[in-house]
This record gives structure tokens, C-alpha cells and sequence, in this order.
């Protein structure tokens, strides 16, 4: 379409891990970023709670600058692109077979203020990619600090602590959920979302995020 033409003439595609316009060739990375980036691998270590989890990339460099532009920046469209990839790692290397895909919900305040709920927007990308709708079924009930700002696991779960609640127990009543996060650092946040839903009487809980620290240390 015309329309979609005009669009692209002064809002061109920009890869979203190196911020250069993408050729007509290129889709969502580029091919330097997409050969040069590293893979998370399979992870190390377990996160409590969680059945098993996923990463796309290592959360340092040009992904953790990525990332924070997308958080603090307001680089929304990084979102779709984000949940695309996800998606596409998903379906390469299946990390469980789910009922239910949903995400970390940020808080009412924290969305306000950014106009987005940026995992949100994440998960709806994914979704569609992999044909199942992204489902709201977690819900944060206060306000918490950015974990970012806490040094260590011990304070990171305390202050994520009883911050969740599911919104309808008998949604995931005996059912796999996927769950989905932009960042896993120390694991706190999607062991506590987990706990939740574990407790709410779901079967299982799988994780998978953008980036992830492969770091022993953090915990
Ligand atoms: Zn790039």
C-alpha cells in the first residue's frame, strides 16, 4: 500500500540491536547482528519454581543496550521484533508444550508512565507467531523498585515478594503455562510470578525470555 510506502520512506525498519537501518533484504536483525550475536544456551542453573527456562541472547552489550532503549526510550516497535524472535528460537527448539502463554506484568503506575507494559507487547508478538494468543493471567498488585536497582538475589525476592496474584485461579487450574519476561537476572521476579501460578493450581511453569545473566554468582 501507499500508505505503507510512505511509512517506510520516514520510518524505516532499524535493526534493533545495532540501530541501522535495515536493506530491503534484512528482516528484524541484521545480518551482521544476527551472525555476530550469541545465543543464550541452555541454561546452567535451576530458578525455583520454574519447570525449565529459555533465553534468547546473553544480557550484555549491544542486546542490553537494545533493551534498555526499548524500556526507558520508547523504541516500542522493538517489542514486535523482540516477540517474533522468541518465537522463531521457540519453534526451533522447543522448550515444553504449554496450554497458556503469558508474561510478567509490569505494574498499573509503571505502565502509565511508559504507555506500554513492555512484555506485553513481547508476548503478543510471540503469540501470534505462534498461534496462541497471549492470555492476561497474572496481575501486579503494588508497586514495586526496579530489580535492576537491588544488589542481590536475597533482596530481589523479598522485594518481589506476595507483588503478583492470578486473575481467575480456574483459568490455569491443571494447565502448563508458558511465561514469558524481557530480562532473567537473578530469577527472582519469574520464580515468584511461578509460585503464584503453582499456587493457584497450575501443573507447570515454563519461562522464556529476551536475555538472561549466566551468572552463578547472582544467586
Ligand atoms: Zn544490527
Amino acid at each position: 500500500m501507499l500508505k505503507d510506502h510512505v511509512y517506510d520512506i520516514f520510518f524505516p525498519a532499524k535493526c534493533p540491536l545495532c540501530q541501522r537501518v535495515l536493506s530491503q533484504d534484512e528482516t528484524d536483525l541484521c545480518h551482521t547482528c544476527r551472525k555476530d550475536t550469541d545465543e543464550f544456551p541452555k541454561p546452567k542453573y535451576k530458578i525455583s519454581f520454574v519447570a525449565d527456562y529459555r533465553a534468547m541472547w546473553y544480557y550484555n552489550g549491544k542486546v542490553r543496550h537494545s533493551i534498555l532503549l526499548y524500556k526507558f526510550y520508547n523504541r516500542r516497535s522493538y517489542g514486535a521484533v523482540y516477540g517474533r524472535l522468541l518465537a522463531m528460537k521457540l519453534q526451533s527448539k522447543p522448550l515444553c508444550d504449554y496450554d497458556i502463554l503469558t508474561w510478567v506484568p509490569v505494574s498499573r503506575r509503571r505502565r502509565w508512565f511508559r504507555g506500554y507494559d513492555q512484555v506485553e507487547l513481547i508476548a503478543r508478538s510471540a503469540g501470534q507467531e505462534l498461534g496462541t494468543p497471549a492470555a492476561p493471567i497474572l496481575k501486579k498488585i503494588r508497586h514495586t523498585k526496579p530489580q535492576s536497582r537491588l544488589p542481590d538475589f536475597s533482596r530481589r525476592k523479598a522485594n518481589v515478594m506476595g507483588a503478583f496474584a492470578v486473575s481467575d485461579p480456574k483459568q490455569v487450574a491443571g494447565k502448563r503455562i508458558l511465561l514469558i519476561d524481557d530480562i532473567i537476572t537473578t530469577g527472582a521476579t519469574v520464580s515468584e510470578c511461578a509460585r503464584i501460578l503453582l499456587t493457584a493450581g497450575a501443573k507447570e511453569v515454563h519461562c522464556a525470555a529476551i536475555a538472561a545473566l549466566n551468572k552463578d554468582k547472582h544467586r
